[in-house]
């Protein structure tokens, strides 16, 4: 809680930074822009090469692929479209190197086994599976690629091993990168969001306000004495009053809402679809029916609070300072009080 010469509502936050290695597929899009990017250099300078020698089928077939590796970058561009970005681009890669291969020369078996371990790598298993296999089979069984058969089976032999290391390491890194998400934004005594992750789903709130005009309300709790808990009976009881508290507040909320712990006795309730005037009539009555009813070690444990609806233009910052202030005036009336910001 901010106390009243605090807020100065003009001194912005950092932006929280959940992007890049903490998105989802964060890291796949990396990789993907880096090899897609260079190969398609690479590719376009073979297909000028063989333009220059004066061989136009196989400049043709370069110019395809890497004009089809360069489409599925730019689709990355579109958060949507991501996903099936990274499909495509594996599918791309995958018939490219079959296709060089066949057409061109056995030099596209060495390129097998980089696209081999990218498909794992970016790729759902099964779709990795299904594209390393088929190309697998159908370069594995053609005899003329190969100089001699210790050759063909020592190439499929390499090349089934790429992809089952493949998908074991990207299953490893993918549930590390599930855990460090996880640690990075959730609390770990209560199990809630923390402020990190608060402050990301704010600024994303505020961004499609601009857009949707939906209007969301804060509410901001801070529990009344709460230090006198950890004094009387230790800090454990003062742990398993803020747990029990966290839970029952996630069980009073509706589908939707969301609640993070700011810091100690602090929690946020980010309420969605609620407007000045429905927040008036509803927060009041969240109030009533919330404080008191968890029990501490001393009996009923009741809270303060203060609630801010987003206002147009509004930063985050703002809109959670002014929720601090009513919070603030709540405790300065006598707390176990909730004040709604006008
Ligand atoms: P007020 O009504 O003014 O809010 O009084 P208060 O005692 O609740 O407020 P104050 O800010 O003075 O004390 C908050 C206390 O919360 C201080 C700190 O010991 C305790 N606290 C903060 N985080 C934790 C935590 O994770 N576990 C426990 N047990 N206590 C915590
Ligand atoms: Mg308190
Ligand atoms: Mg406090």
């Amino acid at each position: 809680m901010h106390r009243e010469s605090d807020v100065d509502p003009a001194i912005e936050q950092p932006e929280v930074d959940l992007g890049g290695q903490m998105r989802p597929h964060g890291t796949e899009l990396s990789v993907m822009l880096a090899i897609g990017g260079l190969s398609t250099l690479a590719i376009a300078g073979y297909a000028i090469y063989r333009f220059v020698s004066g061989d136009w089928v196989n400049g043709a077939i370069n110019s395809v692929i890497f004009s089809a590796i360069a489409i599925t970058l730019l689709l990355t561009r579109n958060e949507r479209w991501q996903v099936t970005a990274m499909l495509l681009f594996g599918i791309v890669i995958t018939l490219s190197c079959m296709a060089s291969s066949l057409l061109i020369g056995s030099n596209g078996l060495l390129w097998a086994y980089l696209v081999f371990w990218i498909n794992t790598f970016l790729l759902l298993h099964p779709a990795a599976l299904a594209l390393n296999a088929t190309a697998i089979l159908v370069l594995g069984s053609q005899s003329r690629l190969f100089a001699t058969t210790l050759e063909q089976v020592s190439w499929i032999t390499v090349a089934i091993m790429i992809t089952a290391f493949g998908i074991y390491y990207a299953s490893l890194m993918r549930r590390q990168r599930r855990l460090l998400r996880r640690l990075a934004t959730h609390d770990p005594l209560t199990g809630i969001g923390n402020r990190r992750l608060m402050q990301h789903r704010l600024e994303q709130v505020v961004a499609q306000a601009r857009t949707d005009q939906r209007h969301c309300t804060l509410v901001v709790l801070d529990l009344d004495h709460f230090k006198q808990i950890n004094d009387a009976h230790g800090h454990e009881a003062g742990d398993q009053t803020l747990c029990r508290f966290a839970r029952q507040l996630e069980d009073s909320m509706r589908e939707g809402d969301e609640l993070y712990r700011m810091g100690g006795e602090e929690f946020v309730m980010l309420l969605r679809d609620m407007s000045l005037d429905a927040a008036r009539k509803a927060v009041p009555r969240l109030h009533e029916r919330l404080s008191g009813c968890v029990q501490g070690p001393d009996g009923p444990i009741h809270f303060s609070a203060g609630a801010a609806t987003h206002r147009e233009g509004e930063s985050w910052s703002r809109w959670l300072a002014r929720a601090d202030q009513a919070l603030y005036e709540a405790k300065r009336s006598g707390r176990n009080s909730l004040i709604v910001a006008e």
